[in-house]
């Protein structure tokens, strides 16, 4: 897997920041080839139920920095992944039921592949669970992640606001009942063995009536969008020294691009994690996307490179 990417002339350098070529310190950046289309991300819009402060996507009620995704957005971008061998589908927010296209698009796009939606469980899923039905019946699997920030429901209300974990539970429990695949998100809790976390994730989830082993993906601090953050470099020599062609392919960029609706137009991302940086928009379809190298620049790159940080369940 190519880990450069040749530093353009001048003059067509304006597309990009210089630093998605060069470190601060002038040194060449680490860059990603992707070697497929495995997984398409649809992001639904940064709309949500809940304002929790450590949201990576600033969501809150009524936030339109992404736009909601309409059926009519998202087709195309589902037609074409699927002429570019796709694997699975994958939505994130917000929260993707405050979106009302969102059966019509689970809809069309479980008779091809199977899907992921990450959700917070609450009230816009609870309230549409009816509607969810009908999905049990597609050819390919639905499978549901939902965050719980903390085994503690006090923790976990913090930040999302009181009642919100008997209620994300509730809305786990449903969707076990209808027989969905389910798995949960939360933080790393740097201040417990995982031993522990496990098992007080297990009691929770026994008490709820749920299968107490259900897999959990933790995920490390991204900060708020546009936050700045002081991280470690990632250069070429990095890429390769502290890399092997392994791992290097299991990063998202590698085998993964998100789509999102900007100022009434969609676009291209190189990942789930770096929609608020416009270097990292890659083009307007997908199969351009797909020939443009990316580039270690954001500060989240260095989560995925230092902790294998990733939002796909797929490696
Ligand atoms: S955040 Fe991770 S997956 Fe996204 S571009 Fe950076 S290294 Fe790639």
């Amino acid at each position: 897997m190519n880990i450069t990417a040749a530093i353009p002339p001048a003059d067509e350098q304006h597309t990009r920041s210089k630093l998605w070529y060069v470190t601060s310190d002038d040194k060449p950046r680490g860059f990603i080839q992707s070697y497929a289309l495995d997984e398409l991300w649809l992001h639904t819009g940064t709309a949500c139920n809940l304002a929790c402060p450590f949201c990576l996507e600033g969501s809150k009620p009524g936030d339109n920095r992404l736009q909601l995704m309409r059926f009519d957005d998202a087709k195309p971008y589902i037609d074409e992944a699927l002429t570019l061998g796709v694997k699975q589908f994958s939505f994130t927010g917000g929260e993707p039921f405050i979106n009302k296209d969102m059966i019509r698009i689970l809809d069309y796009s479980l008779r091809y592949r199977p899907c992921l939606v990450l959700t917070n469980a609450t009230e816009p899923l609870i309230k549409r669970i009816t509607h969810l039905e009908s999905l049990r019946e597609r050819n390919h699997k639905l499978h549901f992640r939902v965050s719980l920030d903390h085994f503690e429901a006090s923790q976990h209300d913090a930040g999302r606001g009181e009642g919100m974990f008997d209620l994300a539970l509730e809305g786990l429990r449903k969707l076990h009942e209808m027989g969905f695949a389910l798995s949960v998100a939360n933080q790393v809790l740097a201040d417990m063995s995982s031993e522990e976390v496990t098992k007080q994730f297990a009691a929770v989830f026994r008490a709820a009536g749920l299968p107490e082993d259900l897999p959990r993906i933790e995920f490390p601090e991204f900060y708020p969008p546009e936050t700045e953050v002081s991280a470690p470099q990632i250069t070429q020599n990095c890429m390769a020294d502290f890399q092997t062609e392994k791992s290097r392919r299991d990063f998202m960029c590698a085998f993964s691009r998100m789509v999102v609706k900007r100022d009434g137009e969609c676009q291209v991302f190189a990942c789930t994690l770096v929609d608020d940086d416009a270097d990292y928009v890659l083009g307007k379809t997908l199969s351009e996307s797909l020939q443009v190298p990316v580039s270690m620049k954001h500060h989240r790159c260095y989560s995925c490179f230092r902790f294998g940080a990733s939002c796909s369940e797929m490696k």
